[in-house]
């Protein structure tokens, strides 16, 4: 089943592998991962409900029956939903068996929002720190990186000099380097420090209503 060439790589063995390709979802686990990690990230809760959809919608089409909208997320709900009522779900399951679908293998192939994390955690090795770092934790950890970078390049700026000083090819007394990075914003041409622009962390013609 591995296809390394269009990255639906099996990544392990575990349940939601096992899911995933039997339900040809092979390519699941870099968007999962994606969509995890990233900032406006969705919960682990939703992505594991959204998977379990697509193991809903795959089973449909085995049975060659097409959902009409928003049925499989009304069916989903009411398969899984505490607050449904027990007629309401044996109706569903009746009516999904009529249709051909085997409905007890399909809620066995359902994962839980536990084991979807450890898939990411331990499978994937997505970072989870990454996933809950708050923004201002995210700054800040870019903000070392920056500076290190920055302390690094006045170094190497400070060699220079001080190489070309000592082959006289220049003349300079004491001196010292100092560099600013700046960020442009090319929407409104407004300059700021990084420093500046990352504690403002948006530049004032965008969206005001994005401000808190
Ligand atoms: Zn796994
Ligand atoms: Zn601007």
């Amino acid at each position: 089943m591995a296809d390394p060439d269009t990255g639906g790589e099996t990544p392990c063995s575990c349940k939601v592998s096992t899911v995933a390709t039997d339900c040809g979802l092979d390519d699941v686990h870099a968007e999962l991962r994606q969509a995890w990690e990233r900032s406006d990230g969705k919960s682990v809760r939703e992505l594991a409900a959204e998977f379990n959809r697509r193991v809903l919608s795959a089973a449909f089409a085995d049975a060659g029956r097409l959902p009409i909208d928003g049925e499989l997320d009304n069916l989903y709900r009411v398969l899984t939903d505490d607050d449904v009522d027990e007629g309401s779900r044996t109706r569903a399951r009746e009516q999904l068996r009529q249709d051909g679908i085997d409905v007890e293998a399909v809620e066995e192939r359902f994962i839980s929002h536990q084991t979807l994390y450890r898939h990411l955690v331990n499978c994937l090795d997505a970072d989870q720190e990454t996933a809950t770092r708050t923004d201002a934790e995210r700054i800040e950890t870019w903000e070392t990186r920056l500076r290190a970078l920055q302390n690094r390049t006045e170094n190497v700026i400070s060699q220079a000099i001080s190489q070309l000083r000592n082959s006289e090819t220049i003349e300079i007394g004491s001196y010292d380097v100092l560099l600013d990075v700046n960020v442009l914003c090319e929407d409104c041409g407004t300059f700021y420090t990084l420093s500046e622009f990352l504690d403002e962390r948006a530049c004032e013609c965008q969206n005001p209503s994005d401000e808190e």
